[in-house]
């Protein structure tokens, strides 16, 4: 099969096998040339370990820690006419990369917010690996179900409280245009929370202590977008921002109900990226690929697998890793602080049709999109004909 980007509004319904491996490959060299993290966690379960963050926490944990990892994620296996999801052939390779390199990976491809995922979690562990040292929380999803109940909740990316008018970019139209957001109403942001907030979180944690699978000490964080003025009425402030702030209590109580295992819970609270769940954003393509454009002159522009090796080797696996005053991992800094965030306003209040290209780093944000799917990277021939039926 020959396969090129088919791509549909904010999401490629296909993706690359090869692109993917590539990727993987690119993230893994990365992480090897930092070199090893100062503590190694043994065994590391991911839930969102397939793209984006998770799976940079995945490559980071395995690569450079010689971690056992055991990988949830929800992903679509290809056909001999259509091609899998990029988190499946992520995953594809990583699992190659990590036989080749003697390390234990399994990855179990379905619901992570359903019973029964846990139950195949627990199962495996107890089998394979023995208790975890770290669990990394990296879903993104738009719905849940939940388990005692059977009802589907949906989240709304909406702002709260007020009408929200501003400018986004229109990635399919290549279009600036302004857009008007209409308020959550109070429905939207319960059921926000209820599929992206900390329950689901604890509710893990919670089974695998009751099964005797948290080692003493063991870490866990999920991961948040805090961002500033610019977001805050569609990210910090909005539903999803809402829905983050869950996270904190979720935090708060898996210390507290896990206080004999000594549990370490933290939000960890990470840069603005291009991958599927930001895509889906309204206004973040837009002001993703301005931040591109400062943080790159200002020489400080990181992806997934770069802000995640550091928040590792920087604070995760510290003993007593430094907090901020709300006692999350802050790794954001580089794209929040004042003056930065002073250049990408003064932009924003440029940025208009006709100088979006030459204002922003739109060139940079649409090859990293591509990239997501395993498309636009150097070295790999898109014209060759590749088997699809990839598996791991
Ligand atoms: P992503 O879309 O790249 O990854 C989502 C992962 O979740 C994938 O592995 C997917 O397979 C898995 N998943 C989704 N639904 C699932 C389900 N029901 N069961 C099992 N697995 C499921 O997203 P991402 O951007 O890496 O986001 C991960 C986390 O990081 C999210 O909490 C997000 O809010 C946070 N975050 C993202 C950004 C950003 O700019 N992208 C910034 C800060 C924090």
């Amino acid at each position: 099969m020959i396969i090129k980007p088919k791509i549909r509004g904010f999401i490629c319904t296909n993706a690359h096998p090869t692109g993917c491996a590539a990727s993987v490959k690119q993230q893994i060299a990365y992480v090897q040339s930092q070199g090893e993290l100062p503590n190694k966690p043994k065994n590391v379960l991911i839930i969102g370990s397939s793209t984006g963050y998770g799976l940079a926490s995945r490559i980071t944990a395995a690569f450079a820690g010689g971690a056992n990892t055991l990988g949830v994620c929800f992903e679509k296996p290809p056909s001999e006419t259509k091609t899998g999801t990029a988190g499946w052939y992520n995953t594809a390779a990583f699992h190659q990369e990590a036989k080749a390199a003697g390390l234990y990976a399994n990855t179990l491809n379905g619901d992570a917010f359903g019973k029964e995922m846990k139950q195949q979690v627990i199962d495996t562990l107890k089998a394979d690996m023995g208790k975890v040292d770290l669990v990394i929380y990296s879903l993104a999803s738009p719905r849940r179900t939940d388990p005692e109940t059977g009802e589907v909740y949906k989240s709304t990316l909406k702002p709260v409280g007020q009408t929200y008018s501003t400018k986004t970019y229109d990635t399919d139209k290549d279009k600036v245009h302004e857009i008007t957001l209409e308020p959550a109403n109070d429905d939207e942001i319960q059921q926000t929370i209820k599929v992206m907030g900390g329950e689901d979180w604890e509710l893990w944690l919670d089974a695998l202590d009751k099964a005797d699978l948290l080692a003493d000490g063991c870490k866990t964080t999920a991961y948040t977008y805090v961002g500033k003025e610019l977001t805050w009425p569609i990210y910090g402030q909005a539903t999803i921002g809402r829905a983050k702030e869950d996270l904190d209590r979720a935090a708060a109580a898996i210390v507290q109900t896990k206080a004999t295992k000594k549990v370490q819970a933290y939000v960890s609270s990470l840069k603005a990226l291009v991958t599927q769940a930001s895509s889906a954003i309204p206004v973040m393509p837009l002001y993703i690929s301005l931040i591109y454009k400062v943080m790159k002159e200002e020489g400080t522009h990181q992806g997934c697998i770069e802000q995640i090796y550091d928040l590792f080797n920087e604070k995760l696996v510290q003993e007593q890793p430094k907090v901020d005053a709300l006692g999350r991992l802050y790794m954001n800094d580089k794209e929040t602080n004042d003056v930065t965030q002073a250049k990408i306003k003064a932009l924003w209040d440029q940025v208009s049709q006709d100088n979006f290209h030459q204002l922003s780093d739109y060139a940079g944000y649409h090859h990293d999109f591509l990239k997501l799917f395993g498309f636009d990277i150097d070295g790999v021939d898109y014209d060759a004909d590749v088997e699809p039926m990839v598996n791991w």
